[in-house]
């Protein structure tokens, strides 16, 4: 129809009292927290994740640690108004189903947000993890203070992983999955990537992979302080780039200026005014972040080089937790927020009934 679309709804900012627990399932680690809607976390819980256990009894466990974080908190349950989860991808947000992440063996068309509503009795919503990182850079870590309206976040860890905030709003795309940054590819000849495909970005720039390219250069023979790391990591091979180790220093070199060839794509696809980095190989602050800046802005074209700046994620060890809990800022109406078109929210109640956890 033309000239009648409806007006698009007005962007959904978090509600500052509303107190919510996050649940951020992660391959490493389990984490459980209540954050209140002007991004206070309040409580946290963190284990390992044991994923050899299997999705339901590591599921049961998290329960477990959300009640713990619930009562850590200070409140107890009644003040808990919704449950948000934030899981690797890729899932169904608007079944609440996980869709055999390769970080999560076992969990195959598991309906996580059944299982959880069901057990803590509050609506539930899940999404990717990497999405829910740029709402919560958005909202409460680097794009608080700058006041952005696109802001796209980059997440270098294990694997690399994307989310998109587009015109004020989560961009998730037609199938709910957009935002797989770490797979653009940069060299479509190049390393195997994990997802089947060459050449992805994650394909270098993972924390798993940068370690792999330095073990393949040492195989040339030459001299470097890597050969006494065992087992050789990202940061062994930033620390001996800083140190000045050659070997490392080519092999770091070409990362920051691989990942700076992603970013100036970034720029130039979305025009964002911020490009925010977090994940564990980013905690080599400057040394990572200098150089990715410079050449992503060199080489992105004028008007989306002008508009942006590319930072670090503030939000740190508690960005998980935060990220699950604004999936429940932005969805869950009993937190505030307004469902995707189309979601049918675990574990919604008529409006005025009161429920309790146990
Ligand atoms: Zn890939």
């Amino acid at each position: 129809m033309l000239g009648t679309a409806p007006a698009a709804p007005s962007p959904v900012e978090p509600s500052p009292d509303v107190c919510v627990l996050g649940l951020d399932v992660g391959g490493t680690k389990l984490a459980a927290g209540v954050v209140r809607g002007d991004g206070t976390v309040l409580s946290r819980v963190v284990e390992p994740s044991r994923v050899d256990e299997g999705p339901h009894a590591m599921v049961a466990r998290h329960l477990e640690m959300g009640r713990k974080a619930a009562d850590a908190s200070g409140l107890g349950w009644d003040a808990i108004a919704a449950v948000g989860i934030a899981c690797g991808g890729p899932l169904d947000p608007l079944r609440g189903v996980i869709q055999s992440p390769l970080s999560l063996p076992g969990w195959d068309d598991l309906p996580l947000t059944r299982m959880v509503s069901e057990a803590l009795e509050r609506p539930t919503v899940v999404d990717n993890d990497a999405t829910l990182g740029a709402l919560a850079e958005w909202w409460f870590g680097a794009g608080r203070s700058r006041g952005v309206r696109n802001l796209v976040y980059l997440t270098i860890s294990t694997g690399v992983g994307g989310g998109l905030i587009l015109d004020g709003r989560v961009y998730r795309g037609a199938a709910a999955n957009a935002g797989e940054l770490g797979h653009l590819t940069i060299d479509y000849r190049g390393r195997p990537c994990a997802c089947g495909r060459r050449g992805c970005v994650e394909a270098y720039c993972s924390g798993t992979n940068i370690a792999a390219r330095a073990r393949e250069a040492l195989a040339s023979g030459d001299a470097s302080v890597l050969r006494e790391a065992s087992p050789l990591t990202a940061r062994d091979v930033a620390d001996a780039a800083a140190a000045g180790d050659p070997l490392a220093r080519a092999i770091w070199d070409e990362t920051t200026d691989m990942l700076g060839s992603a970013i100036a794509n970034i720029l130039d696809a979305f025009n964002p005014e911020l490009v925010v980095l977090g994940g564990g190989v980013t905690r080599a602050g400057a040394q990572l972040l200098d150089p990715v800046r410079e050449t992503g802005l060199r080489l992105a074209m004028p008007p989306a080089r002008n508009a942006a700046d590319v930072v670090l994620a503030e939000l740190g060890d508690d960005l998980g937790i935060v990220s699950a809990a604004a999936v429940a800022l932005e969805r869950v109406p009993e937190a505030g927020g307004r469902p995707l078109d189309g979601e049918r929210i675990e574990g919604r109640r008529p409006a005025g009934a009161v429920a309790t956890a146990r």
